[in-house]
């Protein structure tokens, strides 16, 4: 059984991962990006120059690897630090294309409930489909939103400081574009669970984000 798995979904630059870091930390617990995971098949793949199709047979030779402290989160590929890797404009651009693959979900999904399992005090999973279908029996389900412009600009922001395009309304269509892959792909859809908590942030600092998730999990705990 699992311990406690607190489930943050929702679309792209809506603030998951802010949120679902400052929330692991106060309350110790293990934090998960599962969107780093499906980036970093997406970073393999195109390193190892494999159409989607070409994945299924491969995917044993990608061993990934998550650091599930909040405050120091790595990811690797066959040991290779990928962390800033996965988030150049080329990977940002595939990946709903490679994390729509069949195989892919299910490998992904195997370890981010392996993960949960070897988790002590709880664990905190960010992502598209984690109330949904990887932990439907979380302690908490959180889907976090906020209007789409209001994400394309701290997406844009994030960009710039990494050094890539930091065009808003470039930032504003790409967005759009990945929400609606991920909305209507056949498997495992972005969808709202029916027991989750929605969270509009558009109008919410970062800090009563975090406040409020962490309050509502003390109230379950
Ligand atoms: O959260 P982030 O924007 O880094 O996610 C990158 C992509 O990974 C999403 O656009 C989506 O295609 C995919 N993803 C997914 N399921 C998850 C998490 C992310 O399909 N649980």
């Amino acid at each position: 059984m699992p311990p406690n798995v607190i489930a943050i979904d929702g679309p792209s630059g809506s603030g998951k991962s802010s949120v679902s870091k400052g929330v692991a930390q106060i309350l110790g617990y293990d934090y998960l990006d599962t969107g780093a995971m499906y980036r970093a098949v997406t970073w393999w793949a195109l390193d190892q120059g494999l159409a989607e199709v070409d994945v299924p047979a491969r995917l044993e030779q990608c061993v990934i690897v998550s650091r599930t402290d909040p405050t120091d989160p790595q990811i690797s590929v066959n040991g290779v630090d990928v962390s800033e890797a996965i988030r150049t404009p080329e990977v940002t651009a595939a990946v709903s294309r490679y994390s729509a693959v069949p195989e892919v979900r299910a490998a992904l999904v195997a370890q981010q409930r392996q993960v949960a399992e070897h988790t002590s005090q709880g664990l905190v999973a960010e992502g598209r489909d984690l109330g949904t279908v990887v932990f439907p029996d979380a302690l908490l389900k959180v889907y976090l939103t906020a209007d789409v412009e209001a994400r394309a600009r701290r997406r844009a922001a994030e960009n710039a400081e990494r050094g890539h395009d930091a065009d808003v309304s470039t930032t504003h269509q790409s967005l759009a574009e990945r929400d609606r892959a991920d909305s209507q792909r056949a498997v495992s859809p972005l969808q709202i669970a029916d027991d989750a908590v929605e969270v509009d942030a558009t109008y919410m600092t970062l800090a009563e984000v975090i406040d409020h998730v962490a309050a509502l999990v003390k109230e379950r705990l």
